[in-house]
Parts: structure tokens; sequence; C-alpha cells
């Protein structure tokens, strides 16, 4: 499994449509200062489903979306698709490609699709749970985040450890059991 294509329209400095295509292997994103890099991987964070605008550098949801230049006009939707390569069937659905889509408009109203079907985030969270991809996955390392991981208590450590091993999906199944 691997990135395959990241569509992103609308979303903080990308007003246009912009495409990343990605290959296997390193791929390394290069520009100058505020042209929009870390806008990429907050970008990938969002579309996997990042709910804490505060992670994403704003105060509110509405902040990601194109807020207008000198020489455009905002707009009034953001919308990323992020591309997987399932060809491996690493993520279990039976697609040998798998796209996640998020939108949301500055009504407030928002949306999520798998393969371009309309989903609950629930599903999307649940379907990376184990792939070490979802957003809270040790995936995307943001800067400071390592000190953080070397730093937590032992609990929080063992989090990781247990999203890592694939168990975590099974304690939080139980607890989510357990309550009803
Ligand atoms: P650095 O090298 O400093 O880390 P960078 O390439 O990572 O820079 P980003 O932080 O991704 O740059 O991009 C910041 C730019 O995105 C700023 O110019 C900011 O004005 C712009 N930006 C952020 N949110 C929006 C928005 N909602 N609408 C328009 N532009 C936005
Ligand atoms: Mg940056």
């Amino acid at each position: 499994m691997f990135l395959k294509r990241l569509d992103v329209s609308g979303f903080k400095s990308f007003a246009n449509k912009t495409s990343v295509e990605f290959v296997p292997g390193v791929t390394a994103v290069v520009g100058p200062n505020g042209s929009g890099k870390s806008n990429i991987t907050e970008a990938i964070r969002w579309v996997l489903g990042e709910q804490s605008a505060k992670s994403l550098r704003g105060s509110k949801m509405e902040d990601i979306i194109f807020s207008g230049s000198d020489a455009r006009k905002a707009v009034n939707m953001a919308e990323v698709t992020l591309t997987l390569d399932n060809s491996d069937r690493y993520i279990a659905m039976d697609f040998s490609e798998i796209s996640v889509t998020r939108r949301v408009f500055r009504s407030g109203e928002s949306e999520f699709q798998l393969n371009r079907q309309s989903c609950r985030l629930k599903d999307i969270v649940d379907l990376f749970m184990d792939s070490g991809l979802g957003k809270e996955a040790y995936s995307v390392i943001g800067q400071g985040k390592i000190d953080e991981i070397l730093n937590s208590k032992a609990e929080d450590k063992r989090k990781i450890f247990e999203e890592a091993s694939g168990v975590l999906k099974y304690k939080l199944r139980k607890q989510a059991a357990e309550k009803q």
C-alpha cells in the first residue's frame, strides 16, 4: 500500500485544483517559506479525519478553506481526495485503489466519501486504524512529535505500541461493547 495521489481544491493556499502524484519510494516536497509544503501534510491528515482546527494551525474548521488573496476571491468549499494504491490488499477492502474524500463548506456542512460513496468519519477511522495510516498514526510525524513521544507517559507510549500491533482496535471495540 502506498499513497498514490493527493487532489486538493480550495484547501488553505491551494485555491485551484492541485494534484500531487507520489511514486513508491521517497518523495521530497521543496519550496520557499510559505509556499504550502506544510499545507500538503495537513491536507493528508485532514482527509484522514483530523477534527482539531488547532492542530491544523487554525481556530475553526472554516480557516482551512481558501480565504482569498490579492489575485483571487475566497472560495466556499475545501475538498481533498487521497488515493491509495491497495493492489497488495494491505487495507481490508477488495479494491486495488482506495480513495478517501473530505469536503467542508463555509456553511459548516461537511462530507466524507470512500471510493466516492458517502460514508461516516467512523468508517474512515475504522478502516485505517490498524494500517499505520490514520490521522493519529505515527505515519505522519510533525515537528516536535518525536520529542513528544520520547517524553510521554508510559500509558501514552503503550497506546502507540498497541496501535502499531493492531491491539488498540479490539480494546476500543471492547470498551464500546461494555458501555452498551
Ligand atoms: P515553511 O517553509 O515556512 O514551513 P511552508 O511551505 O510549509 O512554509 P505552509 O505553512 O504550508 O508553507 O503555507 C503557509 C501559507 O498558506 C501562508 O502563506 C498562508 O497565508 C497560506 N494559507 C493558510 N491558510 C490559508 C487559507 N485559508 N487561505 C489562503 N491561504 C492560506
Ligand atoms: Mg512548513
